[in-house]
């Protein structure tokens, strides 16, 4: 790959900052690129001086206007009243603060040019607190930019930053053409141009001319174009955007593609069918397909890198399982990480009941890791992962510490992925490097020359809406998992006001008496764990002596939080997996992935604080079993006596559906794809320009080119990308 495009940094010499050079480096707006595309919020428009009798009240405007008086009165608090004529008509002045010179400025007899907001009223004409200056000089030719800042930064600054900016990016060559002039998108052409008859070429807005437009626009321009981002201009660098997310994340995929992976093979009467002999149920028709797809996958040379979504209780699990027993088959192992210690553990035991009958009578066994595993047991599980022994290890992050060494690491696969950070994915990845062919198939991988990379698996139950996949996951394969196993009821959903705990508490006392079990969890308070830690004692508190009445049978009710020794956990954890526990109270530490049939209702207290998706992972822990479950979203309005706005929103959605993917979609509308991506999300990999809900067009357009792009115009390719994403491109790939 080419270097990156010249860049001129504002400042070389080594003088402090300024406070205004501060700021701006905390805007992140060091480079000139950087500020050049740092675009304005709105725009004022002092090309044009009018008269006062031709504004109405609500305008902003520019006159120019003679002093007539200027006087400092105290009713009804002090303040500077001048009185101006421009000869149509008159105007007073309003300044509750001013220094000396300003009321120096303002004295009878100057002329001024003036701007500000004219307002009606009991006295006339007003404006309160306009822009002075002396007038005459001449009138810019261009809307003046007015752009997004913060404290210490003055916008006459800030202006006169971004404009050299400009003017240095360009001159460097920064916004030479790379997009293809035939294959610009149709939105970015002039109006009522498109293609010239006589030269063939098309009539596109250019990337210097885009920018340099919507920093100085001609004042004829729609303002209403500019403000909702549909001047080709805009356009423009949208597409810019958007192209150079496509084609590094094209380039990653062909790059992956130009590795190997161990190639895999479904034997007959091998782990895989053995397997599907063990499960207590049929697998879904989605299961199966799903299945396949990765089949398919693992037994090509290139290393998969799909991603397998499927709402909460899809069955996510047990497709993974069978991949793995697709390797442990050949002789590979398998690592399966998990974002929990709790989850890791489920994971374990269940793996455990299923595959170890089957691995035994070949000397192999799962292996188990965490952080908070006893020195003697973690060398024990070390030395089986080394020797090969351990034809999957299940854990947590411990999975892909420094110490853990594989034989022969085939296939990687992380639930919950985007609880994962980047580095974690790639460091997972990085395992492969110390592997070696399983002896099993008699060949030997240091005679095999390029490096061997594993298949990696990535799970979620954050389905991804369409446009974000798209987009910032171009560069995986997605499996989807859309049906649910069979027998599932679905779960009912209740808006319940704080008030109405007591009933509630009967409800409790109706699933128990039923033999259900019964998931309670506290608010989440961001700013204090230990208030969350009180919350939750408390409430353990009171639904103990609750469900406790003298002289009934005991119901045991149990607490769950964050702070709790691992031990502790697991033993509250497996008292409710057995069923001997009725209610578990718990913060948040449930949220994922755990899997309990028997709970047939889960009461979220404060859920106005929990996010939608969050939310709706929550939901998943009930209705996996074949009893009709419920899920009661308890509410407090608080000081205020209302919900947010987009508190609303969110409890909304999940009354009104279950659906994964739909409130996948709301919650996209809700908040923006920011916090969607999880692990992908580094601020720097965002789209700026674009957004995903308007720009699908341009999206596609973007998809479409990409390939053609990176083989035909290979250079430009390169160049595009490191002007658009400089080093931050890696982010995207893992
Ligand atoms: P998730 O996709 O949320 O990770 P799990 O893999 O935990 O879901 O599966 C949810 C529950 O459904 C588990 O108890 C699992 O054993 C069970 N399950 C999975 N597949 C099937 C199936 N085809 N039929 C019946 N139950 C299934
Ligand atoms: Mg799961």
């Amino acid at each position: 790959m080419p270097a990156a495009q010249p860049t001129v940094t504002v400042k070389t010499d080594n003088k402090p900052l300024s406070a205004p050079q501060k700021a701006l480096r905390k805007l992140g707006l060091d480079r000139d690129i950087d500020l050049a595309l740092h675009l304005p919020l709105r725009y004022e428009d002092e090309t044009r001086i009018v008269r006062l009798t031709d504004t109405r009240e609500g305008d902003t405007v520019q006159i120019e206007a003679t002093v007539v008086s200027c006087e400092i009165t105290y009713k009804p608090r002090r303040q500077l009243l001048v009185e101006v004529d421009d000869g149509s008509d008159t105007c007073t002045l309003r300044f509750f603060s001013f220094y000396p010179s300003q009321q120096k400025a303002l004295a009878v007899g100057n002329r001024l040019r003036l701007r500000g907001e004219v307002k009606g009223g009991f006295m006339g004409r007003t404006m309160m607190h306009p822009s002075f200056h002396v007038a005459g000089g001449e009138l810019p030719q261009a809307l003046t930019p007015v752009y997004p800042t913060s404290a210490g930064l003055p916008q006459v600054y800030l202006r006169k930053a971004v404009h050299g900016g400009l003017v240095h990016a360009a001159r460097h060559g920064a916004f030479t053409e790379t997009i293809p002039q035939e294959s610009m998108p149709p939105s970015t052409l002039r109006y009522g141009k498109g293609r010239d008859a006589n030269s063939g070429s098309v009539d596109a807005w250019g990337l210097a001319q885009s920018l340099h437009f919507l920093h100085h626009p001609t004042p004829d321009v729609s303002l209403a174009q500019l403000e909702d981002r549909t001047h080709p201009a805009w356009q423009r660098l949208k597409a810019e955007e958007l192209l150079a997310q496509q084609l590094s994340q094209l380039q990653s995929k062909r790059a992956r593609d130009l590795l190997r992976a161990p190639a895999l093979t479904l034997r007959p009467g091998g782990l895989h069918e053995q397997l599907l002999g063990v499960l207590p149920f049929a697998l879904t028709g989605a299961q199966r397909r799903v299945g396949e797809e990765l089949a398919q996958d693992l037994m090509r040379q290139v290393p998969m890198h799909r991603l397998l979504q499927g709402d909460v209780g899809s069955g996510k699990t047990v497709v993974a399982a069978l991949a793995a027993a697709v390797a442990m088959d050949g002789g590979w192992q398998c690592a399966l990480m998990a974002p929990t210690e709790i989850l890791a553990e489920q994971h374990f035991r269940k793996l455990i009941g299923w595959l170890e009958p089957l691995l035994t009578p070949l000397g192999k066994r799962v292996a188990w890791l965490t952080g908070s595993q006893k020195k003697k047991e973690r060398t024990e599980m070390l030395g089986f992962i080394a020797s090969g022994e351990a034809a999957l290890v299940v854990g947590t992050h411990a999975v892909i510490q420094e110490q853990v060494k594989f034989k022969n690491l085939a296939l990687a696969i992380i639930d919950e992925q985007h609880r994962f950070g980047v580095a974690q994915r790639l460091a997972l990845r990085e395992k492969m490097k110390s592997t070696e062919a399983p002896d099993a198939n008699g060949f030997d991988a240091s005679a095999s020359a390029p490096q061997q990379e594993p298949h990696m698996l990535m799970m979620s139950a954050t389905p991804i809406p369409r446009t974000l996949a798209m987009s910032y996951y171009a560069d995986l394969d997605v499996s989807t998992l859309d049906e649910l196993p069979p027998g599932r009821t679905p779960i009912v959903t209740r808006l319940v006001s704080e008030s109405r705990r007591d009933e509630l508490i009967e409800r409790i006392r109706h699933q128990i008496d039923q033999g259900r079990q019964v998931y309670w969890v506290c608010p989440l308070i961001e700013e204090s764990e230990a208030i969350d830690l009180t919350n939750a004692t408390e409430t353990h508190a009171l639904l103990t002596e609750a469900l406790n009445p003298p002289g009934s049978a005991p119901v045991l009710v149990g607490l769950l939080h964050s702070r709790m020794p691992t031990g502790d956990k697991k033993a509250e954890m497996a008292k409710f997996e057995s069923g001997q526990m009725a209610v578990l109270v718990s913060t948040t530490v449930i949220e994922v992935g755990v899997d309990v049939p028997n709970a047939s209702l889960m009461v979220i207290e404060h859920a106005e604080r929990f996010g939608l998706s969050q939310l709706h992972q929550l939901r998943g822990r009930v209705g996996r079993g074949a009893a009709a479950s419920a899920c009661v979203l308890m509410y407090a309005t608080g000081d205020s006596g209302r919900l947010s706005e987009t508190a609303r929103e969110r409890l909304k959605a999940m009354v009104e559906t279950t659906d994964g993917f739909e409130i996948a979609r709301r919650d996209l509308e809700i908040r923006g794809p920011g916090e969607f991506l999880g692990a992908r999300q580094s601020g720097a990999a965002l789209l700026r320009f674009a957004d995903l809900a308007e720009d699908v067009e341009l999206l596609e357009w973007a998809r479409e080119l990409a390939p053609t792009m990176l083989d035909q115009y290979p250079r430009q390719a390169d160049q595009h990308v490191a002007r658009w994403l400089g080093g931050k491109s890696d982010f995207l790939k893992a």
